[in-house]
């Protein structure tokens, strides 16, 4: 071979060489542009998702509101239909009772007209009317059962009051404001909102010792108590206790809600606050309880813990700082 006939190879194999190398770069350029369009695919879908995820999230929280709601409207709704049931039932007798005085009036009336006129024939006839109505109708019973109904009434009317007045304290769970509030009314307010809920199955403790005012979002605090309330009921299969405990320690402020439940098993303890987790059926339990009130809890830069033997109980424990929310 001639060196003019070498040149020309080795210049071939370069130029294939180079158009081999542009090929190979063309096809990286393109895996690299066809892998760009997917991530930003992917990403695209991502973010879908997550806003998906989001309102769904947003929907669960709703809707343990509303359950909670539902336990307030289910309490309320019992404790306001037994006073209302007797004072209307009351009202009926005492519509009753005003028919017979007003009968009687009239006949005083015609009476009175009679003997004025001088008509002693028919005043006599009224008297006797009068007579057998006196002993048909019992008017004087009829006035001591007035003052009875009337007291009953009141009584009723006052307790529907009391429960509409104790919904109002308890049911600002989206108050906004911060205020200085004692935990013990929070807890008893929210005791007689679910009370209902506990009143067949528990026995009831409580020991609450005098307490600092709070700087907090009081709402939410009580959705905390109802919420740990309504779980500790719903662990007692039959029959069971209740205990709610309140202190004060130099710096905090501690809340103890305990249950003779079933109990919680070490797996699950430390799952409890994460949301979503539940061991109720479908329809009964959200999951959600327990990791708001972590996030309220939080909120008040507290903690909330719990102690449980599975077949003894469980207590739930918040310590809240007595500085309480400083911003
Ligand atoms: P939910 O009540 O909707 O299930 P929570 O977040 O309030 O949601 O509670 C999560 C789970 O923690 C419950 O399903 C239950 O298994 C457990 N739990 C909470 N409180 C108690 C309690 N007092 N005793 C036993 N288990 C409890």
């Amino acid at each position: 071979m001639t060196a003019l006939a070498d040149t020309t190879a080795s210049y071939d194999a370069l130029e294939r060489a180079l158009a081999r190398e542009k090929l190979i770069r063309r096809q990286a350029e393109q895996l690299l542009e066809d892998k760009a369009r997917e991530l930003y695919e992917t990403n695209l879908a991502l973010k879908n998702q997550f806003a998906s995820l989001q309102e769904a999230q947003a929907q669960l929280v709703q809707s343990e509101k509303m359950a909670s709601l539902g336990v307030l409207a289910a309490g309320v709704a019992h404790e306001i239909n037994n006073p209302i049931g007797f004072v209307m039932s009351n009202l009926n007798t005492l519509a009753e009772y005003v028919r017979v005085f007003t009968t009687l009036y009239d006949e005083y009336r015609n009476w009175q007209r009679a003997t004025i006129s001088g008509d002693a024939a028919e005043a006599a006839k009224i008297g006797v009317r009068i007579e057998q109505l006196r002993k048909r109708e019992q008017p004087d019973a009829i006035a001591d059962d007035i003052d009875q109904l009337l007291a009953e009434s009141s009584d009723g009317l006052h307790r529907v009051k009391e429960i509409v007045q104790n919904l109002r304290t308890f049911a600002r769970l989206d108050e906004a404001d911060v205020r200085l509030a004692d935990l013990n009314d929070g807890i008893e307010a929210t005791l007689k909102m679910v009370w209902n809920e506990l009143k067949y199955k528990c026995q009831l403790h409580k020991r609450l010792d005098p307490l600092p005012t709070l700087r907090c979002y009081a709402g939410q605090l009580n959705q905390v108590l109802m919420n740990l309330l309504v779980n500790a009921a719903q662990a007692i299969p039959e029959r069971g206790e209740i205990t709610v405990e309140t202190y004060a320690t130099d710096d905090d402020i501690v809340v103890k809600i305990g249950d003779t439940g079933q109990g919680i098993p070490p797996e699950n303890i430390p799952k409890l606050f994460q949301p979503f987790f539940t061991t109720k059926p479908i329809g009964k339990g959200t999951g959600l309880g327990l990791s708001i009130a972590y996030g309220i809890v939080q909120k008040h830069h507290g903690t909330i813990t719990v102690e449980s033997q599975v077949g003894v109980g469980s207590t739930f424990i918040i310590r809240l700082p007595r500085t309480g929310v400083t911003s």
